[in-house]
């Protein structure tokens, strides 16, 4: 088989068969707004004058995707690309989905999106660039401003409280002092908001290198209480700041918890974010990984020895702990570095020498001490003073021999 056209060129293909049935067809919104910062997008979207029935007459195979939203899935080359109808938005209920829209020409289209900078088309075959909202000039002064009234935009789709976060932190951009002063009013109506979507945002907010500047924005703008139901708090970027950009979300999760000082264990405070942030059995794990780990490397690891610092260093926290620890007490983390060089050296976690039917066929009846003696032999192994299977066995029969 051929291989996939390159997204971009699938969507221009597709537009450029809407144009010819004597349709307009741009791209749209974020793919526009990337191409012109000179990013590559994730996937280009089309938006076109044409209606869905319209575009299934071209695109026979065409998907309806909410179909009333008037969004068409287009497979091309290899790729699905969505087409949607120009439109208008109707009322909203809630500040969630409008609940109806109604079909538009495209400065309607243009000013029912969030941001100047998401408000853009492009004439996907020139390259022309097609502005009714003022975004072009927003993006060259690294601005994100709201289309239209800020106060009306945030209360139609609370969403737009973070996104706003969001966008500004990921492309650097200031925040239009109008648009800013309409977050801060509207801050505490994210409560409305799902916590799934939110969950969403903050999690997109996480993964990227801008996350520091993102929850700092949150935190400034008093929109922490409604994203973690949590109070107010004395926050400082102090390791959020500093983790690597492809720190993990339960890292960061991690950090942002310890830079907002509250009175509460973590344990107690993890349990509100899991609720307030929809998070997932493996981020939260891996969130309590993390800080049961730095725990350990504050307090234990000096009198640890080797077994047990091997055994913690091959757990699933400690990755995120040391670079968390790397921020907060660099000196500390260096050492543990350095510590952790010999190690690795010999192997921080090989297999087992020994199993439990190796217990068996030295005669061992099975039972709860198994588990203990293999844990003995284990450590012995870890550290170095049994080597072979032989050594392995001689070991388990003296542990079992005296157990203490
Ligand atoms: P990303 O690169 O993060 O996907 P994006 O701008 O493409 O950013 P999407 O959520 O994919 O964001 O939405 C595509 C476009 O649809 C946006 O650029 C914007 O024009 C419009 N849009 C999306 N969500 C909203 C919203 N909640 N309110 C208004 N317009 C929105
Ligand atoms: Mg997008």
């Amino acid at each position: 088989m051929a291989e996939a056209m390159s997204p971009r060129d699938a969507a221009a293909a597709i537009a450029a068969r809407l144009e010819a049935a004597g349709h307009t067809a741009y791209f749209a919104g974020g793919c526009v707004r990337d191409e012109l910062l000179g990013l590559h997008p994730a996937d280009h979207d089309v938006a076109t004058q044409a209606t869905p029935d319209q575009i299934r007459e071209i695109f026979p195979k065409a998907r309806g995707v909410g179909e009333h939203f008037g969004v068409m899935l287009v497979r091309h080359g290899g790729r699905t690309v969505e087409v949607a109808t120009f439109r208008g938005e109707g009322s909203y209920q809630d500040g969630r989905r409008p609940t109806q829209v109604t079909f538009a020409d495209e400065v309607t289209d243009a000013l029912r999106r969030d941001f100047t900078i998401n408000g853009l088309f492009m004439h996907p075959a020139s390259g022309r660039v097609i502005d009714h909202v003022g975004g072009r000039a927003d993006l060259e002064a690294r601005l994100l401003r709201a289309i239209g009234d800020p106060d009306a935009r945030l209360e139609e789709d609370r969403l737009r409280l973070l996104r706003a976060v969001r966008f500004a932190a990921r492309f650097d951009l200031s925040i239009d002092p109008a648009t800013l002063a309409a977050v801060r009013r509207h801050a505490p109506e994210l409560r409305g908001v799902s916590r799934e979507r939110v969950g969403h945002e903050i999690r997109r907010m996480l993964a990227h290198a801008g996350r520091s500047a993102a929850v700092s924005l949150i935190e400034a703008q008093g929109l922490a209480p409604a994203t973690l139901l949590e109070p107010e708090a004395a926050f400082e970027p102090r390791r959020i700041a500093s983790l690597p950009g492809s720190a993990s979300i339960a890292c960061s999760l991690a950090s942002w918890m310890l830079d907002r000082a509250l009175p509460q264990s973590w344990a107690q405070r993890l349990e509100r974010w899991t609720e307030a942030l929809v998070l997932s059995n493996q981020e939260r794990d891996g969130v309590a990984a993390a800080l049961t780990a730095l725990d350990a490397l504050r307090h234990d690891w000096p009198g640890m020895g080797v077994a047990q610092r091997k055994r913690l260093a091959a757990s699933g926290g400690f990755a995120d702990a040391l670079a968390i620890l790397q921020a907060e007490a660099p000196g500390a983390a260096g050492e543990i570095r350095g510590d952790l060089v010999p190690l690795e050296a010999s192997g921080l976690a090989p297999p087992p020498l020994l199993d439990g039917h190796e217990l068996q066929r030295l005669g061992l009846q099975p039972g709860p001490a198994f588990r203990r003696i293999l844990d003995a032999v284990y450590d012995a192994q870890l550290e170095g003073r049994v080597r072979t299977l032989d050594e392995a066995r001689g070991w388990a029969l003296r542990v079992h021999a005296d157990p203490r």
